[in-house]
């Protein structure tokens, strides 16, 4: 393993740095306005794009960076040590939509969507699971059957993350129910204001309305509109989990750090018991009980223990140019302790965190109301955090794949 970084490395850290610090924008918009996250995403890619940081793993070719492996570990590393704010609603079209019309696309397909997607200007979506097809994806239902020059949808997906802000869809349908199930699927872009789409969003016990359930009623898309070949989709479907799993997750992971490091701070501030216990005695001060502590200290050295995991993946991946089957070790160490993390937090606010209400304005004025953002921020985070070892393949599927293809066990 080689962790240490290039003088060229070094001053390309150097620029990414001084750019964000300069650039990053403030007070982005409350979790729960879907569509100001929106706009805010859009202007900050924009920005992003317009001083040549945009796509930073893209081919120059298509207009991104082009950045090494090392790089990319770079730019998300200092993205998120500075805090910067994670354009999350673009999230399908740049780590999957327009990879897949990179590596699978027609000239025309990349020609249209990609600079779209570079530049800021639409919003991608992933229409995959369904109620029947989730980890098991060989097994979805929805339909397309081909009718002159059109593919005709009909069926429905769930768990559709921003497909009530979307322009585009990448989209699995089944386009031969006779054929082996990973056989007769094909990929299609299905442009999201197509008549016939119905899309219901789903509350989630955070509150928000990220996802939703996407009916398709005869819906008509173009033939021109698949990807690769017509019962191929599922070669082009893997191409797109593939980037999933790459340098892009590192931001998560030093957000990670920095939320343990908040969550240090949160300790010493908060009297044993939670906030409601009697304040000002420093000796009933959180961090001062033993057991709780020695789980932070713990924490502090499981997240450098990350870290120091995946910069020996991305050293590997580059030196060898085959993704590391270590991929899913560290996307579960990741996820569990990202809800350990949470559910200490948890303990630490004590009872009070039953106060919180999902529906109430945020506030952000006074002092007593800073803590009480505090304390929202906390929960709301800990209530996403349930969904960390389901979304992009349940822990249980990570496992399985450990089994198989890092222990080499029976499948
Ligand atoms: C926050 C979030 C965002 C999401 N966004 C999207 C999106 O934008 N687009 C999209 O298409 N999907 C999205 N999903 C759906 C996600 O891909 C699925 O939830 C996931 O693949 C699991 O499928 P499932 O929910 O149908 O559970 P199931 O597959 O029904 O699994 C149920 C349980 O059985 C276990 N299980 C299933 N098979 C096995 C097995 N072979 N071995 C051992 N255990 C097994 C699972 O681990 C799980 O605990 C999102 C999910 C979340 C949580």
């Amino acid at each position: 393993m080689d962790i240490t970084f290039t003088p060229d490395e070094e001053r390309f850290r150097a620029r990414a740095r001084e750019w964000i610090e300069a650039n990053k924008p403030s007070d982005p918009p409350v979790e729960n306005d879907l569509e100001a996250r929106r706009d805010f995403d859009l202007a900050w890619q924009s920005r992003m794009y317009e001083a040549g940081w945009a796509g930073i793993s893209w081919p120059k070719e298509y207009g991104g960076r082009g950045a090494s492996l090392m790089e990319q570990l770079i730019w998300y590393e200092e993205f998120a040590s500075a805090g910067a704010h994670e354009p999350s609603t673009l999230f399908v079209g740049l780590n999957h939509g327009g990879p897949t019309l990179i590596a699978c696309g027609s000239e025309a397909q990349k020609s249209f969507h990609l600079p779209r997607i570079l530049r800021g200007e639409t919003v991608w979506c992933q229409g995959f699971s369904e109620p029947g097809a989730g980890s098991d994806l060989g097994s979805l239902s929805t339909r397309a059957v081909i009718d002159g020059d059109d593919l005709v949808v009909t069926g429905q997906k769930i768990w559709t993350s921003f497909a009530n802000i979307a322009e585009f869809q990448e989209l699995l349908v089944r386009t031969d129910p006779d054929a082996p199930k990973h056989k007769g699927i094909s990929w299609v872009i299905c442009p999201m204001d197509a008549k016939g789409i119905d899309i219901r969003p789903i509350r989630s016990m955070a509150g928000h309305q990220d996802f939703c359930e996407v009916f398709y009623d005869e819906v008509r898309i173009p033939r021109a509109n698949v990807v690769g070949q017509i019962n191929d989709g599922w070669r082009v479907a893997m191409s797109t989990l593939g980037f999933e799993r790459g340098t892009a997750f590192l931001s998560e992971q030093v957000r990670l750090t920095r939320m343990v490091g908040e969550l240090i701070e949160l300790a010493k501030l908060t009297p044993l018991g939670g906030a409601a216990a009697s304040a000002g005695d420093r000796a009933t001060r959180t961090i001062d009980d033993a057991d709780i502590g020695r789980r932070l200290a713990l924490m502090r050295a499981e997240v450098e223990a990350l870290r120091s995991m995946t910069y020996r993946s991305v050293s590997r991946t580059a030196r060898t140019g085959v993704p590391s089957s270590e991929a899913s070790l560290i996307r579960i160490f990741f996820s569990e302790l990202q809800q350990r993390v949470h559910a200490l937090a948890m303990e630490i606010l004590g009872p009070q965190i039953l106060e919180w209400d999902a529906d109430e304005q945020p506030v952000t004025t006074s002092l007593g109301a800073k803590r009480r953002r505090i304390r929202e921020t906390w929960v709301f985070r800990w209530l996403l955090s349930f969904a960390s070892t389901i979304a992009a393949g349940s822990k249980d599927i990570q496992r399985n794949i450990i089994g198989e293809r890092v222990l080499g066990l029976p499948r």
